[in-house]
C-alpha cells in the first residue's frame, strides 16, 4: 500500500484526500533479514520504507472491515524498496510505479509472527536506521488505514489469498541508501530486519 501515513504524503507533496492506493511485487522479490542485495539497477536514488507487513492466512473478496482480522496470520517488518528516480519519472510521464517498485530482492521481510504470539498490531514504535542512524521513527497509530480498512479496499480490488503479504506503507524520512550501508528496521514486538547493500 502507498501513502498511508500523513506526514510521508506531505513530504512527497502528495494529495492527501484520496483512497487507498495499491500496487504489487512478485512474491519471489521478498528476501529474509540478514541478506547482502547488490544495489539495483536503473536507479541512483534507492530509497528505505519501512513497513508493517501484514501475512494473510485466509482472504477472499468483498471482506467486511469488522471481518478483516480473522483472515490475519500474523505481522512481520518489511522494506518497500523504492527506485525514487525511476518511479517519479514514471508518474510524470503517466505511466505506471511498477519500474520503480517491482525488481528484484525490493521487498525484504523479517521473521513474520503468529497473531497468538504477538496479537493484532495498531500501535507501537516503527523505525528504521541505516548504519546506526535513525532515519524514520514513526508509530503505527500513525497510519490513515489502519489493518483492517487496509484489508477490506484491497479485497474489493482483487481477491486475498493465503500466503499473501501487504506491506502497509511507510512513515515520513524516507531517504537513499548507498553500497555498503545496512538497514535495520524495527517495529514493537517484532523481530529486528536487517539488510546489508553492497
Ligand atoms: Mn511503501
Amino acid at each position: 500500500m502507498g501513502r498511508n501515513y500523513l506526514a510521508h504524503v506531505r513530504e512527497m507533496g502528495n494529495d492527501e484526500k484520496l483512497p487507498p492506493l495499491f500496487f504489487a511485487k512478485a512474491p519471489d522479490m521478498v528476501v529474509d533479514s540478514g541478506t547482502t542485495i547488490p544495489y539495483p539497477s536503473l536507479t541512483s536514488n534507492l530509497q528505505h520504507e519501512v513497513e508493517l507487513v501484514v501475512a494473510m492466512k485466509s482472504g477472499g473478496t468483498n471482506i467486511p472491515v469488522e471481518k478483516a482480522l480473522d483472515d490475519v496470520w500474523g505481522y512481520g517488518v518489511g522494506f518497500d524498496m523504492t527506485r525514487r528516480d525511476v518511479q517519479q519519472a514514471a508518474a510524470k510521464a503517466g505511466r505506471p510505479w511498477e519500474v520503480g517498485k517491482s525488481f528484484d530482492q525490493s521487498g525484504p521481510c523479517g521473521a513474520l509472527h503468529p497473531v497468538s504470539e504477538v496479537g493484532h498490531l495498531s500501535k507501537g514504535r516503527i523505525q528504521v536506521s541505516v548504519n546506526g542512524q535513525v532515519k524514520q521513527d514513526s508509530d503505527l497509530s500513525q497510519m490513515i488505514w489502519d489493518v483492517p480498512h487496509i484489508i477490506h479496499h484491497l479485497s474489493l480490488q482483487c481477491a486475498i489469498a493465503p500466503g499473501d503479504l501487504i506491506y502497509t506503507g511507510t512513515p515520513e524520512g524516507v531517504s537513499a541508501v548507498v553500497a555498503g550501508d545496512e538497514l535495520v528496521g524495527t517495529i514493537d514486538g517484532l523481530s529486528e530486519l536487517r539488510i546489508r547493500y553492497q
